[in-house]
């Protein structure tokens, strides 16, 4: 049986693994956190001691960590894992990181003979603890083929972006366009709940009008609209304010390098960084941005 390292169990990393073992999978687990690997041995994944240990004579590395400094000290320098690993080894990074950071990875890799592909995810955690992600890839046709087994038991969806970051262009251009509309859903249902309506009531009606989208119909960011979503219990857990603004710095660096013109991007990127000049703030999950519209109570 194929030996699968898992470097990184957060919000969305944690539950990967478990599908990957769920799957049939022996997936061998690190993460700096010992809380987050304790969860990961008791879904099934072996106690990994450290990344290199962990990652001793695996056929398969995937790694889902929050920044590409991270997901660069993992595997480069003279300490990194692409040092240790065996020539043909598959290194599958999900990670949302900066295409520079991606191909630089892939490059490496390549130059040791290990195959490697950006493989982002879109979904969130719902989804990873579903198994139904997307995945967007870049990288080799051959070595995208040869993680599909791999992504297909925590995913429902997989897509071959292209070539070598590939898969991170398509991420961030999702992502940019999340945070617009979950802006854009979060001030109209204020502007429908300062005028008297039931978010629920409001909610319902644009689901089945011209602007119902993702956010008001999946994630809605009213607390109380819907179950099971980070709005209602408190914008714990989920995507983080962090996160978002991570992903839409590295959206605002892409226009700039392609000199796309994105200006709803940047306001968007504006606005949350208004909402994460908290510390607090920026460990909600993004759609508490919805905090930014609500006003205090009696006026
Ligand atoms: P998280 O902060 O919940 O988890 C990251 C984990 O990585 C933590 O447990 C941390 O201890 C661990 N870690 C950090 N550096 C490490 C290292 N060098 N070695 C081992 N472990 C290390 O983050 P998350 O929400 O799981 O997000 C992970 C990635 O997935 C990010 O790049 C994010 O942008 C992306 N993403 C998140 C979501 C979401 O809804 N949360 C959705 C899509 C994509």
């Amino acid at each position: 049986m194929e030996k699968v390292t898992f470097i990184g169990l957060g919000n969305m990393g944690g539950p990967m693994a478990a599908n990957l073992v769920k799957a049939g999978f022996r997936v061998t687990a690190f993460d700096l956190s010992e809380s987050a690997l304790a969860h990961a041995v008791e879904n099934g994944c072996e106690r990994g001691e450290n990344a290199q240990q962990a990652a001793q004579g695996a056929d398969v590395v995937i790694s889902m960590l929050p920044s590409g400094d991270g997901v660069k000290g993992l595997y480069l320098g003279a300490r990194g894992l692409l040092q240790a690993l065996d020539p043909r080894t598959l290194v599958i990074d999900s990670s949302t990181i900066s295409v520079n950071d991606a191909r630089q990875l892939i490059a490496a890799a390549a130059s040791r003979d290990i195959r490697a592909i950006d493989a982002p995810v879109s979904g969130g955690t719902a989804a990873a603890a579903a198994g139904t992600l997307s995945f967007m890839c870049g990288g080799d046709a051959e070595a995208v083929a040869a993680a599909r087994p791999l992504l297909e038991a925590m995913g429902a969806r997989l897509f071959h972006a292209g070539a070598a970051g590939a898969g991170q262009i398509a991420k961030i251009c999702n992502n940019m366009l999340l945070a617009i509309h979950m802006i854009g859903t979060a001030e109209a249902l204020q502007m429908g709940v300062d005028n008297g309506l039931d978010p629920s009531v409001l909610s319902e009606i644009i689901r089945a009008s011209s602007g119902g989208n993702w956010s008001l119909e999946k994630y809605n960011p009213y607390p109380g609209v819907m179950d099971g979503v980070p709005a209602s219990s408190g914008y714990a857990g989920g995507f983080s304010v962090a996160l978002m603004l991570k992903d839409l710095g590295l959206a605002m660096d892409t226009a700039a390098g392609s000199a796309s013109s994105t200006p709803l991007g940047a306001l968007a990127k504006n606005l949350y960084q208004l909402h994460g000049s908290s510390e607090e703030n920026r460990r909600l999950d993004f759609s508490s941005i919805q905090n930014l519209f609500r006003r205090p109570a009696g006026k």
